[in-house]
């Protein structure tokens, strides 16, 4: 059985609270302590808090899960948790656990004590020394997320943060494409990002490379760092966009000719001609005093990969919790199949002894899966069809799935079976707030 879930489901509602309006020194799950708001984003609220238990400070980020489904979002967070999973490096966000409740989704991140680089340019254009400390550990970060396929599309300074020693942390890849997203003709073709980053040839909507558009976002974050003010503005939004189509903008005064031939590069309307990030390495502005961070690929897989492991993702386990009540059945009705799952908090191997002897003695036969994470249990004479999965949900919890296959002219045995023999069974084995199995 693989690792466990960093998914974790409130499960009761006397040691656990949501979020409200005025949530500072509420436990959530019993685990983190919420002290205060630290800031509003589109859909979502960020608070301070500690680790019960360890006293690490942490960034719970708080989404509805009501706008959530209601704004069509699922696929939006479900992509953010899976790309945030797989980034391992000292300049982007950690993502440490999501947690569920009735109502919200948490996600546990490391916090950015230092707040955005957007408020520290607000106080004054950076020397280029300091924009260039700040760029070498924004193209560092870029770098590792593209050689791992995955491309942020929506790179701003509001998604630059600061840790406690001022270090960056990018953040927010709720708007990352994998490579699995580029069509057959290698192009993305999602408009997104903030007007003011967007690259000319996303506003074409004509397809783009995940990889170029980062880096003419990259171009537009120097210029601010190293001028103070955006190089592609107006009131007009038309106006703005037509600048960007034509990369029409002037350097301050004070920037150095280097500064000035290594942003050109960067802000080339042409993708084709685009400076590349291998390029940006070597280029003389840039290379003075880079030193590459060296990071390792973790298990990075994808999430066809991930979930054949797992079965269930986390926005799965999530819709789970979609109420207090743990302890009854889920019936997925959308699917041919008839899939239910109940959640236990029984060893696996215990439940699957369980489903084995129920089954034996039966006549029914058990297929033990090789990864120990499932069995097919068949009849006889092929009038019992049932897939049984564990997967872990948290260190006391599992899932347990149960795909049966309906025959409509069945003699009646499978369902029977199911009914009488092995529903009771699994009944027995379902968590309540409170065991201590
Ligand atoms: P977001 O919804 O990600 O745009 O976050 C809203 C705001 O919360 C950001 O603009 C930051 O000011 C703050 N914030 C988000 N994540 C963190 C974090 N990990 N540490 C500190 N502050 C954060």
């Amino acid at each position: 059985m693989r690792e466990a879930y960093d998914v974790t489901v409130e499960e009761d509602a006397a040691s656990s609270a949501t979020v409200g309006e005025a949530s500072s020194g509420v436990v959530l799950l019993g685990k983190y302590r919420l002290k205060e708001l630290l800031g509003v984003g589109a859909f979502a609220k960020v608070y301070h808090a500690t680790n019960v238990s360890t006293g690490q400070s942490v960034a719970i980020k708080a989404l509805s899960k009501r706008e959530v489904f209601r704004g069509g979002l699922m696929e939006h967070v479900e992509r953010e948790i899976s790309i945030m999973r797989r980034l391992h490096h000292p300049h982007t966000l950690k993502l440490f656990e999501v947690l569920a409740s009735k109502s919200k989704i948490y996600f546990v991140l490391e916090l950015a004590k230092g707040g955005e680089l957007f408020d520290k340019v607000a106080q004054g254009r950076f020397s280029e020394d300091l924009s260039r400390r700040y760029f070498h550990q924004l193209i560092s970060a870029v770098r590792y997320c593209h050689s791992a396929g995955v491309f942020h599309r929506d790179l701003k300074l509001d998604n630059l943060l600061i840790d406690e020693n001022m270090d960056l942390k990018v953040s927010d890849f709720g708007l990352s494409a994998l490579k699995d997203h580029v069509r057959p003709d290698g192009l993305l073709h999602t408009v997104c990002g903030t007007p003011a980053y967007v690259a000319p040839e996303m506003l074409a909507k004509k397809g783009y490379e995940g990889a170029k558009v980062d880096v003419w976002s990259c171009g537009v974050i120097l210029f601010v760092l190293a001028a103070g003010y955006l190089p592609f503005n107006d009131h007009n939004l038309a106006a703005m966009y037509w600048k960007i189509c034509r990369g029409q903008f002037r350097f301050p005064r004070w920037t150095s000719p280097e500064l000035r031939r290594f942003l050109s590069r960067l802000l080339d309307k042409n993708p084709e001609t685009r400076i590349t990030v291998d390029e940006i390495i070597r280029d003389p502005w840039f290379s003075k005093g880079y030193r590459e961070v060296r990071v390792q690929h973790k298990e990075f897989e994808s999430d066809h990969e991930q979930s054949r492991h797992r079965g269930l993702n986390a926005f799965d386990l999530i819709s789970f919790s979609s109420g207090l009540d743990m302890s009854g059945l889920f019936t997925d009705s959308g699917s041919s199949d008839c899939v239910e799952r109940i959640v236990s908090g029984g060893k696996p191997a215990n439940i699957m002894e369980k489903v084995e002897g129920v089954a034996k003695a039966e006549g029914v036969i058990v297929r033990k899966e090789a990864n120990g994470e499932g069995a097919k249990l068949e009849g006889q004479r092929g009038n019992i069809m049932i897939r049984i999965g564990i997967y872990r949900l948290t260190d006391k919890l599992v899932v347990v799935e149960a795909k049966r296959r309906e025959r409509r002219a069945g003699n009646g045995k499978g369902t029977k079976f199911w009914e009488d023999k092995l529903n009771p069974e699994l009944q027995r084995l379902v968590y309540k707030a409170g065991d201590q199995k």
